[in-house]
C-alpha cells in the first residue's frame, strides 16, 4: 500500500527546505555579482544626526558614546541625540558626565518620564534632529571607525532612502549559532540590495533620510520591528533601502536568555511582516521604474512566505511522520525523522531548525503579548 501520509510529509519537507535553498542560490548566483547601480562618493559627508536610544544602558552607554566619538567623520557634523525612557539607573548621569568631557561634539539629552518602548523614543527624538539624515543607533553595537563614511556615502545618490548594516557578534554569548544564522542571511541582504531593496534592517545601525521618515510619519509603534518597517515602506515609496557589504558591525550576544532573546526579535520580524502582507494592494510608486518596484515585490513575498509560512510546513511535516509513526508503523517515516534528528550534529542544520522553531515560537507568543516595550537581556562587553 502507498504510504499517503509519508509522502504528504516528504514534499512538504522538500518545500521546506528547498525555497530558502533555491532563493538563496538565485539570489547569490544572479543578484549578489550585480554592480550597485548607485552614484557613491566617498568623501560625501554630510550632517548628520544619531539617536540612541536608551533604557537601563548604564554598562554600556559611556563605550557607545566613545565609539561613535572616534569615528573617522568631521565632529561638527555629527549631532547625537541620547533619549532615554527614564531609566531609573545611571543612565542620564552618564552621559551628562560625557558630554561635559566632549564639548567638541553637539550631545543633546532627552529624558521621557515614562517608558512608552523605542520606536515611541525615536519619533520623540526625530523632532529635534536637525539634519536631512537621520541614523538609529542601539546601544549594544559596536561600529567600525568608518560605519559613519561608509553609511553616509551611499546617500548621494538621491535614489537611496536608507541604509543599514551587517552584523556580526562580538565574542561573547553563544556565538556559534549566532554566526552560522548570520552568514545566510547577510549575504540574502546585499544581494537583494543589489536587486534593489532588502525589506530587513538592523537598528544597531539604520540611517534614512528624513524627508522619507516624515512623510511615514515617523516610526510604526504598533510593532516592534520599526527599522525593517520603516526601510521597507521606504523601498515600495520607490527608495533604496540598502545593506552594503562594506558596512559590518558588531553586536552583543546576551550570555543569558539567547533563545528568548531571538525568540523577541522573531515577534518583530513576524509582526513586521504579518503588517506589510496586510497592505495587500501596494501602490506602485510613480517615482520608480516598475521593474525594480517589481523585483521588490518578488523579494518581498519570498520573505514574506520565509518568515511566515515555512516553519510552518516544516512543523505539520514532523507531525504527519510522526502520526505514521506512532498509529500508521511506518518504517519510512520513522527513519526520515531518526535522519532529521541526526542531522541535527551538523550544524549550518542546527541553526536553521533553531531558527524554525523561534519563528514558531515567536507567532504564537504574538497572540498575548508583542513585546513593544520588552525586558531587556542582560549584556556585557568581552
Ligand atoms: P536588542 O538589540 O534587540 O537586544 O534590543 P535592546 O534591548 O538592546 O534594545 C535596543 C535599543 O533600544 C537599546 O539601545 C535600548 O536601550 C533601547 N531601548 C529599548 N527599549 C527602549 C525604550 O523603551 N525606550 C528607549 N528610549 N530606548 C529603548
Ligand atoms: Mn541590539
Amino acid at each position: 500500500m502507498i504510504d499517503l501520509l509519508f509522502i504528504v510529509a516528504l514534499t512538504l519537507t522538500e518545500i521546506h527546505f528547498g525555497v530558502p535553498l533555491m532563493y538563496y542560490w538565485y539570489a547569490k548566483t544572479k543578484w549578489l555579482p550585480k554592480p550597485w547601480n548607485i552614484k557613491t562618493d566617498k568623501n560625501y559627508t554630510p550632517k548628520v544626526t544619531i539617536i540612541i536610544p536608551t533604557y537601563r544602558e548604564a554598562k554600556l552607554i559611556e563605550n557607545r558614546l566613545d565609539n561613535i566619538y572616534n569615528q573617522n567623520y568631521p565632529k561638527e557634523l555629527i549631532e547625537i541625540i541620547v533619549i532615554d525612557s527614564g531609566s531609573d539607573d545611571e543612565t542620564p548621569v552618564i552621559v551628562e558626565k560625557w558630554a561635559s568631557k566632549h564639548k567638541n561634539i553637539n550631545l543633546k539629552l532627552i529624558k521621557e518620564k515614562e517608558r512608552k518602548g523605542k520606536a515611541n523614543a525615536l519619533n520623540h527624538a526625530l523632532k529635534y534632529t536637525t539634519s536631512n539624515i537621520v541614523i538609529t543607533a542601539d546601544v549594544d553595537a559596536t561600529w567600525p571607525s568608518n560605519a559613519l563614511r561608509e553609511a553616509l556615502r551611499w546617500f548621494r545618490d538621491p535614489a537611496v532612502g536608507a541604509v543599514s548594516c551587517l552584523k556580526g557578534p562580538t565574542h561573547s554569548g553563544p556565538v556559534g549559532v549566532e554566526e552560522g544564522y548570520r552568514h545566510y542571511y547577510n549575504i540574502l541582504r546585499i544581494a537583494e540590495s543589489k536587486a534593489y531593496s532588502t525589506p530587513i534592517f538592523h537598528g544597531e545601525l539604520a540611517a534614512f533620510r528624513k524627508k522619507l521618515l516624515k512623510k511615514l510619519g515617523g516610526f510604526p509603534t504598533d510593532i516592534g520591528s520599526d527599522d525593517s518597517h520603516t526601510a521597507t515602506l521606504i523601498a515600495l515609496m520607490g527608495y533604496r533601502s540598502i545593506t552594503p557589504e562594506t558596512l559590518w558591525i558588531k553586536e552583543i550576544v546576551p550570555r543569558k536568555g539567547y533563545h528568548a532573546w531571538r525568540i523577541r526579535r522573531a515577534q518583530h520580524l513576524v509582526q513586521h511582516f504579518q503588517k506589510i502582507l496586510k497592505k495587500a494592494i501596494i501602490k506602485t510608486s510613480k517615482r520608480n521604474n516598475g521593474e525594480a518596484i517589481k523585483t521588490f515585490k518578488t523579494i518581498l513575498a519570498i520573505e514574506e512566505y520565509l518568515h511566515l509560512a515555512n516553519p510552518w510546513i516544516l512543523a505539520i511535516a514532523i507531525i504527519l511522520l510522526l502520526i505514521d509513526t506512532l498509529v500508521f508503523n511506518s518504517f519510512s517515516a520513522l527513519i526520515t525523522l531518526l535522519l532529521g534528528l541526526t542531522l541535527l550534529s551538523i550544524k549550518k542544520y542546527r541553526v536553521w531548525i533553531t531558527q524554525q522553531f523561534h519563528l514558531i515560537t515567536a507567532t504564537l507568543k504574538n497572540a498575548w503579548s508583542k513585546e513593544i516595550i520588552w525586558n531587556k537581556q542582560a549584556k556585557q562587553l568581552d
